[in-house]
């Protein structure tokens, strides 16, 4: 039987119409899905299936899932693969465990809609793993110091009340911080530290974040500007973070246009993902965070030119922690390297003239967005 002809075979298999372009290659949906695929699992090699791993204890993964394209689809591909394992005879094995932690998009914002129904269909429709859901709030039970720390961070006042619930403690501890900006960082770092927390409760060794190379390189170029430089070691490279969890970024080679392009190729897969809420439609330049706009220029900028925001994450790749040494303290709230004391007391504009302990126990960039008490 003579080959099918095809007016626009795919580059990959030749076996098929190609339906899209990536990379400047034309390929059909499944070679996409295979190479999309092969960039994740590559980045999954150190937790790969070993021949002598021992039976009774399987290594633990934590996947934070906030139902955003990367995320989901991050949990699609690993489901796949291990799906795979779990399937390869009577002796099969998977590699790890998955763990899926949810924190409650409407409590992180009220913006975001309900998803007790998102959190029925994906557990429907991934069966394997484990899954929790946990409201934001959850932080101020599940980590013992984060209360004193949001004290010292935002003065006592918002303590004062004993009769505030969990929630409107962290209602009013976001609501003392000024700028669009730091509310944006230091909810990101109150994420960071309750997933931490979250991966150490279940026994946890790793964390697979799901950044895309679009978002690393946002947050690159974000920390640096909060002055966060010295954090970027474990927010954007795989290896170990400070609090004894391995971080893992395995969309690392994607960047965020590929994940949806990924999403789109596969059925009922952009029913659990909650869309991007445009940014012209409900907010002014004005209003956006750095970490916000930044995303929105790596997304538009990165189209045109996608070797530069790959080239961002690349470079910061091949930093190397500062290692910390006696004398060095960390920062109570970001964890990240709060220099010595004598040095932190200076570091802060008009901090200079306060000796008191609470200060230094911040590092710069957190300092600089605490409220304005300061800076007064
Ligand atoms: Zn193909
Ligand atoms: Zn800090």
């Amino acid at each position: 039987m003579p080959g099918k002809e095809f007016t626009d075979p795919c580059v990959d298999c030749k076996d098929a119409e190609a339906s899209l372009t990536v990379r400047g290659r034309r390929l059909c949906s499944n070679c996409y899905i295979h190479y999309a695929n092969g960039k994740v699992f590559r980045r999954m090699e150190r937790y790969r299936l070993r021949k002598n791993a021992p039976k009774d204890r399987r290594r633990k993964l934590l996947l934070p899932l906030s139902y955003g394209v990367s995320s989901t689809v991050l949990l699609h591909m690993l489901n796949g693969q291990l799906e795979r394992q779990a399937a390869g005879g009577p002796y099969a094995r998977v590699a790890y465990d998955l763990h899926v932690l949810v924190v409650d998009p409407s409590t992180i914002s009220p913006s975001n809609p309900s998803c007790e129904e998102r959190f029925a269909a994906v557990q429907q429709r991934y069966p394997m793993h484990t899954y929790t859901q946990i409201p934001f709030h959850s932080i101020l039970q599940r980590d013992p110091e984060i209360k004193d720390t949001m004290t010292e961070f935002a003065g006592p006042g918002f303590v004062d009340d004993v009769s505030r619930s969990d929630q409107e403690l962290l209602d009013a501890f976001r609501a003392s911080i000024q700028s669009a900006t730091s509310r944006v960082d230091i909810d990101n770092i109150l994420l960071n530290r309750l997933i931490v927390v979250c991966a150490k409760e279940y026994g946890c060794e790793g964390i697979l974040w799901g950044d895309s190379d679009s978002r690393l390189a946002a947050k690159s170029l974000a920390n640096v500007a909060k002055g966060r430089g010295s954090s970027l070691t474990w927010q954007v490279c795989d290896g170990p973070s400070p609090w004894d969890v391995q971080f893992t970024f395995p969309l690392r080679d994607l960047f965020k246009s590929e994940l949806e392009l990924y999403a789109k190729q596969i059925p009922g897969l952009e029913d659990i993902i909650i869309p991007d809420q445009p940014v012209s439609e409900n907010m002014s330049n004005r209003t956006l965070s750095i970490d916000e706009l930044l995303m929105q220029y790596v997304q538009t900028q990165g189209a045109k030119y996608p070797g530069v925001m790959a080239n961002v994450v690349r470079t910061v790749t091949k930093l190397q922690p500062a290692p910390v040494s006696e004398g060095q303290v960390r920062c109570a709230l970001c964890g990240a390297s709060a220099g010595s004391v004598e040095d932190l007391t200076g570091a802060v504009p008009g901090a200079g003239t306060q000796t008191d302990d609470h200060e230094s126990r911040f590092c710069y960039g957190c300092a600089r967005s605490r409220p304005d008490l300061v800076n007064r």
